[in-house]
């Protein structure tokens, strides 16, 4: 583990207690030239001053609950700028546990420019008593390589940068950690992906049972199975209803830790986190799942009454995922697999399989972008 330490984030937090008292009396006075001194401050202290000094948080406002306990871990969220009430945000968040205020904290601490301190608050939610989500550690890994760079040792941060860039599923995450590429080369090209995920959180599964699950490593191959079960709703609610009862079957009936897939894409194109990507999958019978990104498209796609074909956002969709997962991981149309490539079964139906089929042929001709695929994006 790289060293750290908090002495400069505590002499800057001094600081900004110093500087809150100086405007509290200013303001409470109504002394003349109040204005002029919080101007000059706030340009002193960017990003740290709230000319406000009366507490009055927005109502609805990210954050503004006590503790933080409105907060999610999303981009949306925990990179918001805090200006300016960044350190009523600090305050607020000083003795909240939980991985997205821990989050939040180390994101405004950056901001205040602290970043021994946000070193800290990423160190909690990495190495704290529970295991991180691998979107938890996404953020915190990108906030620790924030961090050393302000400290001008970017190169202690490349390791966090890397693996951030990993597991990062948030579309405004990625934006931002190819922003400031790692200097070491990339053996493929970059990831210029539109895909949009669905974070885990959206669709409020079960805890994962973390015993009975083991590491997926780096992904070599990608497989496509149909749920099997007939479904043409293109509403958000009905898709998270489904996935809940997928997870439900495949947890208590089948004994697996999570939901077996890591990918689900529902009728409308939307790309839902299953499980966990740093998590093997249960898709493809034993050691067929090692190193095997598993992704099940909603619907029974057979012939006759029961059946159905996907639809067409469901296949853009599926495209632009297998495409990312090939450049993000580096394989190549040799990695596309469907169910029954491991085992007879009708999976992933008749009527899907000939789409896969036309991918990796697509993939094989060096045709990895489709056009509609964007409007797979949710
Ligand atoms: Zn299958």
């Amino acid at each position: 583990m790289a060293g750290y330490n908090s002495r400069g984030g505590a002499a800057v937090g001094r600081r900004t207690v110093l500087v809150r008292q100086l405007l509290t009396t200013l303001s409470s006075r109504r002394l003349p030239g109040a204005a002029l001194a919080l101007a000059g401050v706030s340009l002193l202290f960017p990003g740290c001053v709230n000319p406000n000094v009366m507490r009055s948080p927005q109502p609805g406002a990210q954050g503004s609950q006590p503790g933080g306990s409105n907060l999610t871990v999303s981009a949306s969220c925990l990179l918001a700028p805090g200006k300016p009430t960044a350190d009523y945000e600090l305050e607020d968040l000083e003795h909240a546990s939980s991985s997205a205020a821990l989050l939040r904290r180390a994101f405004l601490l950056l901001e205040c420019r602290r970043p021994d301190a946000a070193l800290d608050a990423a160190a909690q939610v990495l190495y704290g008593p529970a295991a991180p989500s691998a979107n938890e550690e996404a953020f915190a890994r990108f906030a620790r390589a924030e961090a050393y760079a302000m400290l001008g040792h970017p190169e202690r941060g490349e390791y966090d940068r890397d693996v951030a860039r990993h597991l990062a599923l948030d579309v405004e995450l990625q934006r931002r950690l190819d922003v400031h590429p790692v200097a070491e080369p990339q053996p493929a090209g970059p990831v210029a992906s539109t895909l949009q995920i669905q974070s885990r959180a959206r669709w409020r599964p079960m805890a994962p049972r973390r015993s009975n699950l083991e590491p997926l490593g780096t992904p070599r191959r990608i497989t496509i199975h149909h749920s099997a079960l007939y479904f043409r709703d293109t509403r958000v609610a009905t898709s998270i209803a489904q996935l809940q009862v997928i997870q439900r079957d495949h947890m208590q009936n089948r004994d697996y830790g999570d939901i077996g897939y890591h990918f689900l894409i529902d009728p409308a194109g939307r790309v839902w986190e299953g499980r966990e990507l740093k998590y093997q999958g249960a898709h493809a019978s034993g050691a067929n799942n090692v190193q095997n990104i598993g992704v099940c498209l909603l619907g029974n796609f057979v012939r006759g009454s029961a059946g159905q074909g996907p639809t067409p956002q469901q296949v853009a969709a599926m495209r632009e995922l297998v495409t990312t997962m090939m450049q993000r991981y580096h394989f190549g149309p040799e990695g596309l697999h469907v169910h029954n490539d491991f085992k007879a079964t009708e999976c992933p139906g008749p009527l899907l399989e000939p789409v896969v089929a036309d991918l990796a042929r697509d993939l094989r001709r060096g045709i990895t972008r489709t056009a509609g695929a964007t409007a797979a994006g949710y």
